[in-house]
């Protein structure tokens, strides 16, 4: 499966050895005629602002927003923002893919980043295997709600931090930073089996 990960800038070279290392193979892609051969994308961590105004001068946002309409998108932390559809602290347009809430950089200053272990929800745990989950976050938003049929995954501290809704999946964590490869992996089988 050709997996784009979107490359402007951010940490999409984790992702893609990740998405290698589960047998698809990853295509960095900063261009938007690179979207017509894909099967999916993943939009990494990084700067939502910096990645909005990138997106912005390549011509990208509006493609993206087609390319949601088919294909699965799976974001990591600045990729959520981009794919929330109201966002805060502050507001910042977004390509309104899912219903979600987030507010950005809303664990404070101070925590700029902190590993946790979390049960994520048996749901995950079924369509993945058992066990704890390490969760990384680097000046991660909250998500602060959740609408529609946008559902949590995997919550911490009693705040969704992996949700799916459809074809798409967000977590404001950073799955490809651990050696658990559960997250890519959920994400790789809602391809195969889109629900
Ligand atoms: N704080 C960043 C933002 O608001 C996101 C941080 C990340 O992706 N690790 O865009």
């Amino acid at each position: 499966m050709k997996i784009g990960v979107f490359a402007l800038q951010g940490d999409f070279e984790r992702h893609g050895r990740m998405l290698s290392q589960l047998g698809a193979e990853p295509v960095y892609v900063n261009k938007a005629d690179q979207l017509a051969d894909l099967d999916a994308l993943v939009v990494p961590g990084g700067e939502s602002t910096t990645m909005l105004k990138l997106l912005d001068e390549e011509r990208m946002f509006d493609p993206l927003v087609e390319f949601a309409k088919t294909k699965s998108i799976f974001g990591t932390c600045a990729g959520t923002i981009l794919l929330a559809s109201e966002v805060t602290s502050p507001a910042q347009r977004s390509l309104q893919v899912m219903d979600i809430s987030v507010e950005r950089n809303a664990y404070g200053r101070q925590v700029d980043s902190a590993i946790h272990r979390v049960t994520p929800e048996k749901e995950f745990e079924e369509r993945t295997s058992p066990g704890e989950l390490e969760v990384v976050f680097i000046r991660a938003p909250i998500i602060r709600q959740v609408r529609g049929d946008a559902r949590v995954l995997v919550s911490f501290d009693s705040q969704p931090i992996l949700v799916e809704q459809g074809r798409h999946l967000v977590a404001t964590f950073h799955p490809e930073l651990t050696a658990d490869t559960r997250v890519h992996e959920l994400f790789l089988a809602k391809l195969r089996q889109p629900k």
